[in-house]
């Protein structure tokens, strides 16, 4: 009798504990904010998500907490984007955990130089390349490809799940992309720009057919013949918008937005609001098409 009851405890306790192991989330770790919630985007609910970068945090001048450091001992896998970044800390946090999986999510993403130099710590291979890849729609398209691709192959039990994920961030995505497209069809051909203090927004200029003029230079407020130059720029183009972060000066922004008519608006790409910052982008656009 003890017997067959303990037998039949087995026959359930097997399934279960396949189940739980099953069921383990797995612990993905990246550097910016916005990567976190393209991650959490495609992994859903299978995936806890450790950000390197905390939120508010400049990755331009950034020292890593050591409670950071810890979360980041328990990461399965690491999703690199490539950057200069991940170049300068990745070896502190990999003396942390060793058995991490690095894997590039920036694969077949092609790199474009950044406009102005010295940008520091978060440029790419080397300091000339810009690295703000996330910020493009058509470009995230990419990072949640491979993120998929990461996932499936980390996890292949909940395949099926990713499918449905990956399947609703690329309609989204797709979505994005069309709403740009048309607002910027829809302004006019000669204002088809906008003015950024950091140069976020390199990579969504080129994928839309926007220009970007950036007011820093080389990562520093710029001189009055530099402001002035860019305003002269500016009035050229009939540029409407000015983009200001909350990381860096308004100033400057301010004097431009000033003179040229123009809206300052302000987006935050570091955050993890991916989505909202991606709209505000979107209304400006559409605000100068109305007018
Ligand atoms: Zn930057």
């Amino acid at each position: 009798m003890h017997r067959i009851a303990r037998s039949l405890l087995l026959l359930v306790l097997i399934p279960v504990a396949i189940a739980f192991a099953g069921d383990e989330h797995i612990t993905v770790a990246v550097s910016l904010q916005p990567y976190a919630t393209i991650v959490k985007m495609v992994g859903g609910a299978r995936v806890n998500v450790v950000t390197l970068l905390p939120p508010g945090a400049d990755p331009h001048n950034y020292e890593p907490k050591p409670a950071i450091i810890k979360a980041f001992s328990l990461a399965q896998v690491y999703f690199t984007d490539g950057s200069g970044l991940d170049k300068a800390w990745l070896p502190r946090f990999m003396a942390a955990n060793k058995k991490v999986n690095v894997i590039d999510i920036s694969k077949s993403i092609e790199w474009m130089k950044l406009e102005h130099e010295g940008h520091g710590l978060h440029g790419h291979h080397d300091d000339e390349l810009d690295p703000h890849i996330w910020t493009s729609p058509a470009r995230v398209k990419i990072l949640a490809m491979n993120i998929f691709e990461a996932l499936k192959k980390l996890d292949p039990e909940h395949f099926s799940y990713y499918v449905t994920h990956y399947g609703i961030t690329q309609d989204f995505l797709e979505k994005k992309s069309r709403e740009i497209n048309e607002a910027v069809i829809k302004m006019p051909p000669k204002s088809r720009s906008f003015i950024v203090f950091h140069p976020s927004y390199g990579y969504l200029a080129k994928d839309y057919k926007l220009q970007q003029y950036a007011i820093e230079v080389n990562g520093k407020e710029p001189k009055p013949r530099d402001l002035s130059k860019l305003i002269q720029i500016g009035r050229k183009n009939e540029t409407k918008i000015v983009f200001v972060q909350p990381q860096f000066s308004k100033r400057a922004a301010q004097t431009i937005a000033k003179d040229l008519g123009a809206k300052i608006v302000e987006t935050d790409p570091l955050s993890a609001d991916f989505a909202g910052n991606l709209q505000k982008f979107i209304d400006a656009l559409k605000q100068v098409g109305e007018k």
